[in-house]
């Protein structure tokens, strides 16, 4: 367990020179920190650095999707074409659907979306509205042949995506799921230590016409957004949400989205111009998410029924809600770098410190480095400890790109006199403390969040 976190032993193939096929900042960190390596056009593999922050991100959407009731499940990468046929989407769904055949000669396809394999689920094992509310989700690969990939994990055509869906008895539930899904996304962006702004949107494929996007201010984002300045002073914090309080929702719901923020066709120039003008603000943003209400769309088209109170079929009322977990990771560098590299929030950082061994091979440094890295871990913490035998500057370098939030450098300078010394990866700032008092600090900023 221990070994797998000294850097002698890890696998992280940084990069010294900038990759020039990186456009934009995300992009090109990610390729230089060594967390993916594109395996084909808008196809990555995932290497050990860039695969534990999409586990982080992974944990945190589940921790709150079972917070808000949801239930997890997990539906095939590959569909047979038949149940689109159903619905009538496998002619629509176009070009981004990549569609193979299987050896018997029959349609197939590689995940976009899943409304269909779900509502067949659904169909195949819910016949009353006893079993309603259920919203079931899963975190999958989905596959969609984007016309243009680019800036690396942002659009991809391979990439990762929670998708939910709600099946509810009537609309008023469903708009209750809805508001659930919104309540839901503000925390966990948050806790991932980025502002998303929720925003009137335009349905596009999926249809129906309750949608609100999620979208995560930054220049390179490829969405116009036009909003009013006051949105971003909006905090979901540590409030307490009951999630079954409708009302409560409705609240969240109406706090968030009664200030103007939209973009594409739902944008109202008139509607714009009413907010004050020092307050209007047209600018750059990244998708991070969307949820949908759709109503019986699918359940009419796929005969998803169930039996109301009265003894009557009812077509269930539906929306889907994805989180796009792998932009995501873009979206977080965006919004979280300098100069020199990434800067991880603490909630999401794949390593919680890194330790540097100023003078690897001397004994008095090797042993408080390893008595370090030891209480670090026996307090449930993970950090990386650089054991290289490398220069100081090559070291703080590996540190200062990789982005950990804190970096604990150790010395026979400062050991001498009973220190190591605490650096924060954001303000550059550093202060000097026994060891012993070193680690109680990460561990109470760790215990905090
Ligand atoms: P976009 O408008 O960016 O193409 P979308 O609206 O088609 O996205 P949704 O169907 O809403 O995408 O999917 C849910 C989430 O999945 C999006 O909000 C986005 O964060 C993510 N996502 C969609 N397409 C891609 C892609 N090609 N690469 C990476 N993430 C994506
Ligand atoms: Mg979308």
């Amino acid at each position: 367990m221990g070994l797998i976190m000294r850097l002698s032993r890890y696998f992280l193939p940084v990069l010294k020179e900038n990759p020039a096929e990186a456009q934009i900042v995300s992009h090109r960190l990610m390729l230089r920190a060594g967390m993916i390596k594109q395996a084909s056009a808008g196809i990555y593999s995932w290497l050990p650095l860039g695969f534990k922050v999409l586990r982080k991100l992974e944990n945190i959407i589940h921790e709150e999707q079972l917070r808000a009731g949801h239930l997890p499940i997990q539906m095939p990468i590959l569909q047979g074409a038949d149940l689109w046929r159903e619905s009538g989407r496998y002619d629509a769904y176009g070009a981004e659907m990549l569609r193979m055949k299987d050896r018997h000669d029959r349609d197939m396809l590689f995940t976009p979306t899943a409304e269909e394999l779900v509502t067949d689920i659904f169909r195949s094992h819910v016949g009353s509205y006893k079993d309603l509310p259920m919203t079931l989700y899963q975190i999958q690969w989905k596959f969609r042949d984007e016309i243009r990939p680019r800036f690396g994990v942002m659009r991809g055509r391979e990439f990762y995506m929670k998708d939910g869906y709600n099946f509810d008895l009537t609309k008023e539930d469903a708009l209750h799921a809805y508001n659930r899904h919104l309540v839901s996304y503000l925390r966990t962006y948050e806790r991932m230590g980025l502002q998303a702004i929720p925003m009137r949107a335009d349905s596009g494929p999926i249809g129906g016409d309750d949608t609100h996007e999620f979208l995560v201010l930054a220049d390179t984002g490829e969405s116009e957004v036009f909003y009013d300045s006051k949105v971003t002073d909006l905090s979901f914090g540590d409030r307490e949400i009951d999630y079954d309080d409708r009302a409560g929702c409705q609240g969240v719901l109406d706090e968030f989205t009664s200030l103007y923020a939209r973009t594409d066709e739902t944008h109202d120039e008139a509607l714009f111009n009413q907010i004050p003008e020092e307050r209007r603000r047209v600018a750059r943003g990244i998708e991070v998410g969307q949820i949908f209400y759709f109503g019986t769309k699918y359940s009419e088209s796929m005969n998803a029924m169930v039996q109301d109170a009265e003894g009557n079929n009812v077509p269930v009322h539906m929306g889907s809600h994805g989180i796009g977990v792998s932009r995501l990771i873009g979206a977080l560098i965006e919004a979280n770098h300098d100069d020199n590299g990434i800067i991880w929030p603490e909630g999401v950082t794949p390593f919680h410190c890194g330790i540097v061994n100023l003078k690897q091979g001397d004994d008095e440094a090797d042993a408080a480095c390893d008595s370090l890295y030891k209480s670090l871990i026996a307090l449930g913490l993970d950090p990386l400890y650089d054991d290289r035998k490398e220069r100081a500057g090559g070291k703080f370098a590996t540190m200062d790109l990789i982005g950990l939030p804190w970096r604990i450098t150790v010395g026979p300078r400062g050991l001498k006199n009973g220190v190591v010394e605490v650096t924060n990866r954001r303000t550059g700032e550093s202060e000097e403390m026994p060891p012993e008092q070193a680690v109680q600090k990460i561990h109470a900023i760790y215990a905090a969040i």
